[in-house]
């Protein structure tokens, strides 16, 4: 007998028939004889709906109060599903985080667990009852009602998962596993049967939204194996799951991450001499901006030029703070650009392989696209390039790295 703890998430629990839906799912689910913890988000569109309603009377909510607000979503999600679940005879009971006790630190808005009591968990399972845990939230040492950051009932369901040491957490969602890439770039996309934490940890990062970086940050810490799948169709979805023996089979690339959330920043022409990177960036990082790729040019005349990529949330912050630097240091000019985006190959199977970023830049070339920054890791390689190549540059690589699913009739 297994211990599985299953996390629903908004779109599954969004209206009351959903929820029936979930609570039939799990009856069925319970005849197998596993013992089952549920974690529930609020219904689709609520935790929203509660910020806007805060935003009606000040711009920037009281955090504590925020999250007394925020995490009545989740609170009527499992008393809903409690109650539906024992509408089946299916014996329940719900639970928000603090009558758990999910202690957390006081961060509100983005708090972060520190300990989860198992004991009521324990003793209902053990007296044969479905716990039905509200996600996203917990308390801290005062009693304080805290939530997680959004989407952080997934980070509840792994916390769960690893307190109790289940055999799995499964997050139920409404796609039916992790793809190769994102189906609507790619129609020959593919479902992975399995990756690994730092796999998804990276495609999290690199803008694949299937679950909150968090949770995967979690789950690899604690070796909680994790599975993601679709609420209501049948399929095995995808385990996310430790660094295995690299077998033969495992292809070298696991998936291709995307995202257009970035703009590039260009100073030129300053000198280059010890402490000129800590000149540029360190006002930027004064101003809360966080920096993801950074390049240098080999100098000549000895002046050099200096490029970066922010969120383009930061662009316009970024260049007036850029600006202001450049003036300082006497640099030539500054220079921007936001109609970029990033690529990323990511792969455990690169570890083993020489050449792949070279096989990259062929697939690029071969498509006539310009690369305009680089940066690597163990187990990716991510470049950036005009915005308007993207769609073409995630296909051409899917096609070189094989991952296009072999062509099936259409339906
Ligand atoms: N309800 C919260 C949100 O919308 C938490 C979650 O769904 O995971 O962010
Ligand atoms: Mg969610």
């Amino acid at each position: 007998m297994a211990l599985i703890v299953q996390k629903f998430g908004g779109t599954s629990v969004g209206t009351v028939e959903r929820i029936e839906q979930v609570a039939e799912k799990i009856k069925k689910f319970r005849e197998g004889g596993d013992d089952i913890v549920v974690v529930v988000s609020a219904m689709s569109g609520e935790t929203n709906r509660l910020i806007d309603l805060a935003k009606q009377i000040g711009d920037q909510p009281v955090p504590r109060e925020l999250d007394v607000l925020v995490s009545t979503g989740e609170q009527v999600t499992i008393a809903l599903l409690a109650m539906a679940l024992m509408k089946r005879n299916v014996p329940a009971v719900s639970y928000t985080g603090n009558q758990v006790r999910i202690l957390t630190d006081s961060a509100h808005n983005k708090a972060r667990i520190l300990q989860i009591d198992d004991h009521k968990l324990r003793t209902d399972l053990k007296a044969g009852r479905v716990v039905v845990v509200a996600g996203f939230q917990g308390v801290d040492e005062n009693g304080n009602i805290t939530t997680l950051g959004r989407g952080g009932s997934d980070t509840t369901g792994v916390a769960l998962a690893a307190a109790l040491k289940a055999d799995e957490c499964q997050i139920y969602t409404d796609v039916d596993g992790v793809y190769t890439t994102d189906p609507r770039v790619v129609p020959q996309a593919q479902r992975l049967e399995k990756i690994t934490f730092e796999e998804m940890l990276e495609m999290a990062s690199l803008g694949s939204k299937v679950l909150q970086i968090r949770s995967v940050e979690f789950a690899g810490k604690y070796n909680v194996p994790l599975r993601v799948l679709h609420s209501f169709k049948e399929g095995p979805g995808t385990l996310i799951t430790i660094d295995e023996e690299e077998s033969m089979e495992q292809p070298i690339i696991s998936g291709i991450a995307f995202n257009r959330d970035e703009a590039k920043l260009t100073i030129r022409g300053v000198p280059d001499i010890p402490g000129v990177a800590f000149k540029i960036l360190g006002p930027i990082s004064s101003a809360n901006v966080e920096v993801d790729m950074i390049v240098q040019n080999v100098a000549h005349d000895n002046t050099t030029d200096f490029t970066f990529t922010v969120h383009r949330n930061d662009y316009q912050n970024a260049l007036q703070v850029l600006e202001n630097t450049a003036r300082e240091l006497g640099a030539r000019e500054v220079s921007g650009d936001t109609k970029i985006a990033k690529v990323s190959i990511v792969g455990v199977g690169m570890r083993s392989h020489a050449g792949v970023a070279s096989q990259m830049f062929e697939a690029l070339a071969k498509e006539n696209i310009n690369i305009q920054m680089i940066s690597t890791s163990e187990i990716k390689v991510s470049v950036v390039i005009e915005e308007k190549y993207l769609e073409l540059a995630v296909r051409a690589l899917h096609t070189a790295f094989e991952l296009d699913a072999p062509a099936t009739k259409s339906e």
